[in-house]
């Protein structure tokens, strides 16, 4: 399936979803969290969740 990279524009294309729905655009290396809606792959920009900016 083809991944479009919201960041850059590349388009680049992935055999499966790896299990951890997790791609990296080769062109720019922004990570994407990758969901199958309706046979369509469905990229969101991937949140480091150990981040915590909770306490400030
Ligand atoms: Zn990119």
């Amino acid at each position: 399936m083809i991944i479009k990279c919201l960041e850059c524009g590349n388009t680049f294309k992935i055999e499966k979803v790896p299990n951890d729905n997790l791609v990296t655009c080769p062109v720019c290396e922004t990570d994407y969290s990758v969901q199958i809606e309706d046979g369509k792959a469905k990229v969101t920009d991937f949140v480091y969740e150990n981040e915590d900016f909770g306490e400030l």
